[in-house]
C-alpha cells in the first residue's frame, strides 16, 4: 500500500543563508577549491603517511593545477587511521591540538581525530550554516540530545548552535523521560539528535500520556545515521515539526559536511571546505551524476589532521542542478547505506534503509524494527521484526496474517528478497539513544 499516512504541513519554511560563501559563483568556487587543494597537499606533506603516499604516486603540490588532478592523489581508508593509532596522522605539533574526538566505532576499533583551535572555529561555522539553512534563528532554544563526549555529534552541533546565537539545553543522551520534561519546561523549539531517537522520544511521551505533538518543538536537525523520506513523514506526523537532515563524519570533521536547505531535496555540500567525489566502490571510477556510489571526501581546510580522498563507505548520489535557495553548491542525496552495512541475501545486495522504506509503506507499522539474518541450512534466511501501532494491533489472526503478507510483499518489491515477517507488540524492540543498530547477522558466528 502506498503512503496514506497524513503528511503534516511543517512550519512555513524560510530561506536563510548564514555565509555568503554558500552562494559563491561556481567558477570562483572552483578556483578556491584548486587553491585550497594545493595548500592541503603541501600541508599534508608534514604527515609521514601522506609524504610516503605522495612519493609513490610522484605528486607534488605544484602539480595540482586543475580539479582533475585530485584523481592522482592516493586514497585514505579507515584502516590507515587504525594503523596510525592513536594520533599518527597529525600535521601540526601535538601542542597545537585543541580537542580530540573519537569515532563511535560503529564498525570496529575506534579511531581518534584531532582539531586545532582554528579547526574548531571552522567546524562551528560549518554547523551554523546548515542549522540556519534549516530554520534555526538566534531566538530559538535548542535541545541537544546527542551524547556529549568523544562522539562528534554533541559538541559539533553545540558550538554550531552557539555560533548562531540560539540558547542551548545540552541534555546529552539518556533519561528520555527527563528529556521530555526539559523540552516542555524549557520550551525548546528545536531538537538535535538522531532521527531514531526522536521517535523513541515520541514513544515515551505516549507512554506517559503526553501527546508528542503538543511539545513546543518546531524544527529538528537530524544526523548520525541513515533514515528515509518515509521516516521523515512519520517523525513530522508524530512530533509536529519540520525535520532536516545533515551529514558528516568524524574523519573529515564531524557534522557539517552537508545539510539540507528549506527545499529539503538533498544536502548542500559545503564545497569551499570539502571536495566530494562519488565513485564506484569496485572500480573507483566516478559514477555518472545522479547514480549512487561511494562518497570520497577531501577536506580542504583542516589543520590538525588533513584528510585526502577519504573513502567514507557511505553510499549516495550527487546532484548539481541549481537549487531555488540560491546556494551554488552541489547536493548529495540521503545516505542509502554504507558499503559495510549492506548485507547480501542469496546474492542480492540489501541495505537496511530499503527494509525501512518497505515497512513504512504499510499502514499500521512503526519505524521500530529489527532485521535478523541466519543461515540454517546453508541458505540465508531473513526475519524482519516490526512493532505494530497500538491502535492497529488486533486479536484477529486473519487480520494480522494479512498485514504480514502485505509487509512481505513490500519487502520483496523494494529490496528484492523474501523475508519472514514477525509482528511484535508495541514497545518491545530495543530503543537506541545514539545510533540505531538494526541488523543482527548471525551467519558469521554460526560458520566461524
Ligand atoms: P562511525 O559511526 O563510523 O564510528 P561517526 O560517528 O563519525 O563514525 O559517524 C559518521 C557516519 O554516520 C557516517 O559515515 C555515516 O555513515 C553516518 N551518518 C552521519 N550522518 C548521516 C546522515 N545524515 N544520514 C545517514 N548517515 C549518516
Ligand atoms: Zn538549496
Amino acid at each position: 500500500m502506498a503512503l496514506s499516512k497524513s503528511v503534516v504541513s511543517p512550519p512555513q519554511l524560510e530561506n536563510r543563508i548564514w555565509d555568503p560563501a554558500e552562494t559563491m559563483p561556481r567558477d570562483q568556487l572552483r578556483a578556491l577549491q584548486i587553491h585550497r587543494l594545493r595548500e592541503t597537499v603541501a600541508h599534508a606533506m608534514r604527515v609521514p603517511f601522506y609524504q610516503q603516499a605522495f612519493q609513490k604516486t610522484g605528486i607534488t603540490p605544484g602539480a595540482i593545477r586543475t580539479l582533475e588532478d585530485l584523481r592522482r592523489l592516493p586514497f585514505t581508508v579507515k584502516n590507515d587511521l587504525r594503523e596510525h593509532y592513536p594520533l599518527g596522522l597529525l600535521a601540526v605539533p601535538r601542542t597545537q591540538i585543541a580537542r580530540i574526538h573519537g569515532s563511535t566505532g560503529t564498525t570496529g576499533k575506534p579511531t581518534f581525530v584531532a582539531y586545532t583551535y582554528k579547526d574548531l572555529q571552522t567546524w562551528a561555522d560549518l554547523c551554523a550554516r546548515f542549522l540556519v539553512a534549516g530554520g534555526l534563528r538566534p531566538e530559538h532554544t535548542v535541545h541537544i540530545a546527542f551524547g556529549y563526549g568523544l562522539f562528534t555529534g554533541g559538541f559539533g552541533l553545540h558550538y554550531g548552535v552557539e555560533r548562531v546565537g540560539a540558547a542551548i539545553v545540552p541534555a546529552s543522551a539518556g533519561n528520555t523521560s527527563r528529556q521530555i520534561d526539559l523540552i516542555r519546561d524549557l520550551e525548546a523549539n528545536v531538537l538535535v539528535g538522531t532521527p531514531s531517537y526522536s521517535l523513541y522520544l515520541a514513544d515515551v511521551c505516549q507512554q506517559r500520556g503526553i501527546d508528542p505533538r503538543e511539545l513546543p518543538l518546531e524544527y529538528a536537525h537530524f544526523g548520525g545515521e541513515p533514515w528515509t523520506e518515509d521516516m521523515r513523514v512519520e517523525i513530522e506526523r508524530e512530533l509536529n515539526l519540520a525535520a532536516f537532515n545533515n551529514y558528516g563524519l568524524s574523519e573529515v570533521i564531524g557534522p557539517g559536511v552537508s545539510g539540507e536547505c528549506f527545499v529539503r531535496d538533498g544536502m548542500h555540500i559545503q564545497e569551499d571546505h570539502f571536495i566530494v567525489e562519488c565513485l564506484d566502490p569496485d572500480t573507483l571510477e566516478p559514477v555518472p551524476e545522479g547514480e549512487r556510489g561511494e562518497l570520497v571526501i577531501t577536506a580542504l581546510t583542516k589543520e590538525a589532521m588533513p584528510m585526502i580522498r577519504y573513502r567514507t563507505r557511505d553510499i549516495a548520489s550527487l546532484n548539481s542542478a541549481p537549487c531555488p535557495c540560491g546556494r551554488t553548491t552541489i547536493k548529495m542525496s540521503r545516505i542509502t547505506g554504507r558499503t559495510d552495512d549492506m548485507f547480501i541475501i542469496r546474492g542480492v545486495n540489501v541495505f537496511p534503509s530499503q527494509i525501512e522504506e518497505a515497512l513504512l509503506r504499510v499502514e499500521g507499522t512503526t519505524p521500530h524494527y529489527q532485521i535478523e539474518i541466519n543461515r540454517p541450512n546453508a541458505l540465508d534466511e531473513v526475519t524482519v521484526r516490526v512493532e505494530i501501532r497500538p491502535q492497529d494491533f488486533s486479536d484477529m489472526m486473519a487480520k494480522m496474517q494479512a498485514l504480514k503478507q502485505r509487509i512481505a510483499r513490500e519487502i520483496q518489491q523494494v529490496a528484492g528478497i523474501r523475508a519472514n515477517v514477525e509482528l511484535v507488540d508495541p514497545h518491545t524492540l530495543e530503543r537506541f539513544a545514539g545510533k540505531a543498530k538494526r541488523v543482527l547477522d548471525n551467519r558469521e558466528k554460526a560458520s566461524g
